[in-house]
């Protein structure tokens, strides 16, 4: 059960997938030049919170359950991600 997110700013690209996806778990925050999701500190529906965070293009989004074990991104999708851009 997913009990925290994190967002990594670094490398968030400011899509807006997940705080369409889960406003109550992720909202936007505008930096001047730049877009950046970050976690409103609130959780939102278990199957709403796992979509945005599968839907990330760049993973940067964690999902992290009561016993501090990261959920996501699992290495499967870490590998898919680096498949896509090592070329
Ligand atoms: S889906 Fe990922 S890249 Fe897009 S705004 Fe959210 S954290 Fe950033």
């Amino acid at each position: 059960m997913i009990s925290k997110v994190e967002v990594e700013e670094a490398a968030c690209i400011g899509c807006g997938t997940c705080w369409v996806a889960c406003p109550q778990a992720f909202s936007e925050h505008d930096m001047g030049d730049d877009l950046k999701a970050v976690a409103t500190g609130a959780l939102g529906d278990q199957h709403f919170m796992r979509s945005a965070a599968e839907g990330c293009p760049t993973l940067a989004i964690s999902l992290i359950d009561e016993n501090g074990v990261m959920l996501f991104p699992t290495e499967e999708a870490r590998a898919a991600l680096r498949a896509t851009t090592d070329w």
